[in-house]
């Protein structure tokens, strides 16, 4: 990795200092860019084949792709849970057998998330909860189990203070906000600079995704 990673998960192809999360059937990696590969929560996850797996594996060996991701549970909406569960399974296997993190999406789904990293007993993948927005019992939960946590555009800010910097992550996603904005919206909620929590995040990513 040359250049730090500030923004821990984003769609934006076209986004530097950043991990870029790509299917990967549509993965072409660019120069000096970074990414997570996996199978999205909310793809019809009964047509993915092996085929579709090997490629995920495939993908997960290129010098550009730092972690394992999107993928993630999520009760509102995507696939039936239980082929959610098995899908992300495939994602934690994979990433504890090529040594990466997981960018997990998690929409009401913290204690099937968990219940799957339990009973896969793959408790030392480090797993980033993405887009985080539930509230404080659910981070204190998840920060329980070894997660960490990264804040986009809107987020519980009792949950946000309530998390360690050490365990702390931020993001744009698909908001149209830029790392620079959600960084100032951290920094307000927790008494600091864009630049302290943009230190801080980078320097939680270089530490989970140097290979
Ligand atoms: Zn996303």
């Amino acid at each position: 990795m040359n250049t730090p990673i500030v923004d821990i998960h984003t769609h934006r192809l076209d986004a530097t200092a950043a991990l870029i999360a790509v299917d990967p059937r549509q993965f072409e990696p660019q120069p000096g860019r970074y990414y997570s590969v996996g199978f999205h929560p909310w793809l019809e996850l009964d047509s993915l084949t092996e085929d579709d797996f090997s490629l995920l594996e495939q993908c997960a060996s290129h010098p550009q792709v730092l972690a394992i991701g999107e993928t993630g549970m999520d009760r509102l909406r995507g696939a039936a849970l239980d082929v959610q569960a098995s899908v992300f399974a495939r994602h934690l296997q994979l990433a504890h057998d090529v040594g990466m993190p997981v960018v997990a999406h998690c929409v009401r789904a913290s204690q099937d998330i968990l219940d799957v990293l339990r009973s896969m007993g793959l408790t030392n993948v480090p797993v980033i909860i993405h887009g985080m927005r539930s509230n404080q019992h659910v981070a204190r939960a998840l920060l329980e189990a070894g997660c960490h946590l990264s804040y986009g555009a809107r987020f519980n800010a009792e949950a946000l203070m309530s998390t360690p910097l050490e365990r702390l992550l931020i993001e744009t996603d698909d908001a149209s906000t830029t790392i620079d904005d959600v960084a100032g919206h951290v920094a307000q909620v927790t008494g600091t600079t864009a630049e302290h929590i943009k230190e801080i995040a980078a320097g939680n990513a270089q530490r989970l995704l140097t290979k």
